[in-house]
Formats: C-alpha cells, sequence, structure tokens
C-alpha cells in the first residue's frame, strides 16, 4: 500500500474522528464511496467519553446511527453546580430530551461500523495538498501523503481536527489558546457506585470547574477545566496534581470519583478556538476543498457542542452533495461539487461562528474569576437564566438526508 501513486477518488476525507466518520457515513447513505484517511493506526479515542446534546442525536437519527447507541447511555434531565467557597448549591434542569453522555470509543466505533471496511486508510498522514485545474473551472485535489502516497480526489474534506493542514491550506486563521485547560478521563467502579444519575458540577472562585457524569452503573466520565495550566507528564502524575493541587479544596466525592480514575484514559488538553469573525470571513472552502469539525470550528468545551457540531456537518455536507447527485440523476458529477460544498459552507458559517461564540462566553462565565460582577453573573444568572437560553443552541434540528435511491428529496 505504501507509496502508491495516483489513485482517483470521488471524496478524501482527512482524519477518522467524529466530523470525518460521519462525513463517511452521510455519503455512504447518499450512494457516495469516501476514501477516509487517518494517520493514526487505528481509531483514536483520546478525551475518554463526551456529552452529546438533543442536536447531535438527531443528527445521529439522520445518519441511522443513533439506536446503536442509546440502548446503552441513559439520557440525564438534570444535574447541580456547587460554589465550593459559598457552599451554594444550584440546580441545572435539561431539556425534556435530557443529554447523553457516551464513551468516545462507542460513538467512533457506532460510525466505523456503518463503513465497508476497506474505507479507512490508516497510519496514512496528510503532508500536503495542491489544487490541478482541469479546464472549464473545475479542478481536482492532490493529496499527498507523509508515506510517500499520492491520491488524486474530486472533492477533499479535512477533518484533521483543530491543528487541521486542510484549514491552513484554506488561508484559515490558526486556532487560538483560550487561556484554560482541561484534564479529562473515566472513571470506574467495578461494584457500582452510588451517586446519582445526575450532572454534578463545581465551580470556585479561582476559576476552576469540574463536573463527574455518569456513563452508566459502573462508570464516570469526569474533568477538570482551570486558567492556563499545562500539565505534562504520565497518568499517575496528571491524576495526583488533580487530587493534591487543583482539586484539594473540592469535595470528598469529587476526590473519590478522580481516585477511580482509568488512567489508561486521563489526558490534558489546552483548549483551543478559531475567532467567529474568522469562520464567518475565512475560507471555508476553495472549490471542492473544504473543512468540517473542529477543522472548521474549534471551540471551546463550555456548551458540549464541538463533537455535536461536528455531526452536523456531516449530515450538512452529505445532503448538499447528496441533493446534487440526485439533481444529476444518480451520478457524482465533479464540475457540480464545488457549488454543493459552497452550499454546505453558507448553511454552516453562522451556525459555526454562533456555537463558538456561545461556548466561549460560557466559559468566561462559568469559570468566574477575581471580579465580583463575573461572579455575580455566574452564581445568580448564568445557570438559572443564560445556560437555558444558551442551551437553545443545543436544540437545534440540521435536518435529514436526501433518499437517494428513490430519488427524492427531503
Ligand atoms: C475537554 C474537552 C471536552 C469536550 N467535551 C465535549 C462534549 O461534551 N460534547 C461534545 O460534543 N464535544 C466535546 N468536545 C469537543 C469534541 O471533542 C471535538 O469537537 C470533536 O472531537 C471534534 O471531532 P473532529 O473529528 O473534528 O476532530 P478530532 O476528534 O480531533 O479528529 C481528527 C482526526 O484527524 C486525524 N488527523 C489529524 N491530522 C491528520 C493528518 N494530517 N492526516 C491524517 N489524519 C489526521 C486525527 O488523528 C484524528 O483522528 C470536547 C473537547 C474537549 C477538548
Amino acid at each position: 500500500m505504501k507509496g502508491e501513486m495516483e489513485r482517483m477518488e470521488d471524496v478524501v476525507i482527512v482524519g477518522a474522528g467524529i466530523a470525518g466518520l460521519a462525513t463517511a457515513v452521510a455519503l455512504k447513505r447518499v450512494g457516495v464511496r469516501a476514501l477516509v484517511l487517518e494517520r493514526s493506526q487505528g481509531i483514536r479515542a483520546t478525551g475518554a467519553a463526551l456529552t452529546l446534546f438533543p442536536n447531535a442525536w438527531l443528527a445521529l437519527d439522520a445518519l441511522g446511527v443513533s439506536h446503536r447507541l442509546t440502548r446503552s447511555y441513559d439520557p440525564l434531565f438534570k444535574g447541580s453546580v456547587t460554589n465550593i467557597n459559598t457552599g451554594d448549591v444550584q440546580q441545572v434542569l435539561f431539556s425534556e430530551q435530557g443529554i447523553r453522555p457516551v464513551h468516545r470509543k462507542a460513538l467512533l466505533e457506532a460510525l466505523a461500523e456503518e463503513l465497508p471496511t476497506d474505507s479507512i486508510r490508516f497510519s496514512s498522514k496528510l503532508a500536503a495538498i495542491e489544487s490541478q485545474e482541469q479546464g472549464g473551472g473545475a479542478s481536482i485535489a492532490v493529496v499527498h501523503l507523509e508515506d510517500g502516497t499520492t491520491i488524486k480526489s474530486k472533492v477533499l474534506i479535512g477533518c484533521d481536527g483543530v491543528h487541521s493542514v486542510v484549514a491552513r491550506w484554506l488561508g484559515l486563521a490558526e486556532p487560538l489558546h483560550s487561556g484554560r485547560s482541561a484534564v479529562r478521563s473515566l472513571a470506574v467502579f467495578p461494584q457500582g457506585h452510588r451517586f446519582k444519575h445526575e450532572v454534578q458540577q463545581y465551580v470556585d472562585q479561582a476559576g476552576k470547574r469540574a463536573a463527574f457524569i455518569p456513563l452508566n452503573d459502573r462508570e464516570f466520565y469526569w474533568f477538570l477545566t482551570c486558567k492556563g495550566e499545562n500539565m505534562t507528564g504520565e497518568p499517575e502524575q496528571i491524576q495526583r496534581e488533580v487530587l493534591e493541587k487543583y482539586a484539594d479544596n473540592f469535595p470528598s466525592i469529587y476526590l473519590d470519583v478522580v481516585r477511580h480514575a482509568d488512567l489508561s484514559t486521563i489526558s490534558w488538553a489546552p483548549l483551543m478556538f478559531r475567532h467567529p469573525w474568522r469562520i464567518i470571513f475565512g475560507n471555508l472552502n476553495k472549490g471542492n476543498i473544504t473543512v468540517a469539525g473542529d477543522a472548521m470550528h474549534p471551540m471551546t468545551p463550555e456548551l458540549g457542542q464541538g463533537g455535536g457540531s461536528s455531526l452536523e456537518d456531516a449530515v450538512v455536507l452529505g445532503r448538499h452533495i447528496g441533493n446534487s447527485v440526485i439533481k444529476n440523476g444518480g451520478l457524482f458529477v465533479e464540475g457540480d461539487m464545488a457549488r454543493a460544498i459552497d452550499d454546505y459552507v453558507k448553511e454552516r458559517r453562522w451556525r459555526a461562528a454562533s456555537l463558538v461564540t456561545g461556548s466561549y462566553l460560557s466559559g468566561w462565565i462559568q469559570l468566574g474569576g477575581a471580579k465580583w460582577w463575573v461572579r455575580f453573573l455566574r452564581d445568580r444568572l448564568f445557570y438559572k437564566y443564560i445556560f437555558g437560553w444558551l442551551g437553545g443552541l443545543a436544540r437545534y434540528n440540521c435536518g435529514n438526508l436526501p433518499a437517494v435511491s428513490s430519488g427524492k428529496e427531503d
């Protein structure tokens, strides 16, 4: 396989994360085969788990995948936020559909299982891209892999995450560090746990936010977000630092969850985002080349929308490419793809920018900080009024995929 030359594909997707796999599933459902290139040797589930809001489940319904997950994960309808310094506890209610945390691995595998086995090419790191004019305004993407392989493609979709090579090629501004970082992991209680089936969150005056969220009767997803810090080192060291330095003033119930960490899943990440105006005014596509997921709209995690919006991207891309196939009598017409991608970008630009903005503001308020009025906003107004309003962003329905076989659009 290594060092191959000049294969021609209809669609190449770079990255087998949530966005890349979901986009390949969406395309498969509209009758278009995509080759997914992934630099790792297998599916990469860094981050342990994530919470999916109603918009993500609607997108998973459209992709035909949600049933694979809903039977293993029960929805959560409420949670509490405890201020470590004052002891105040606020209740948080989620929408009537609730939210569902899922293991990342389960989500990625559920998507990958929908795809033909030869559609994901692992150990395939994208190194460079060229665009070759074909005459008549059409162009093809030429993808160069680190192993020397060259692949030509009529459409190229960069789902290669926050440090996307494709986004850089498009000229999008580099993502910025929000000044916040997060540690995440699973916690396992082999004999079962005794906690409520609710999200338990903690905030303090020093700009820390932490939570634990039950995945099932034995496992939790827990995280801690703090300002500016960089944690490196072995998993044991990260766990020790959380217990002894970052969360030493947190209640014993939280520390107990951290002590039960499955150290093989612990990871630390700087929280990155792209300025919303770079998304509104930037080049999200050039002809038949575009980006989806974090490659387009890296956002801080405080609304839990990065993964959900990646699933939305996949459905919207699938819809526009599928509609082009329908319009052209079931054929994948190269010359029509730039228009389909343009329509995708038009539909996603403002939605992505509003999620990045909402997430950043949500993080900024929830971490509180030194200024009294920010703390007042968080402790008196945010969870009662603003969180529900921002939560409206999570009730979005990105729509369905067209039924290609019957030749009918949804
Ligand atoms: C602390 C934290 C908590 C979060 N919590 C939530 C949450 O609760 N809910 C939620 O919806 N979202 C959450 N998110 C966001 C979510 O994790 C991301 O938005 C989501 O993983 C983006 O998926 P992606 O496929 O775009 O990118 P990624 O998951 O980063 O996948 C990119 C893939 O591309 C591959 N790749 C990269 N470069 C190359 C290359 N050059 N060649 C080939 N392959 C390449 C990578 O190996 C990777 O597999 C959270 C994020 C963080 C940091």
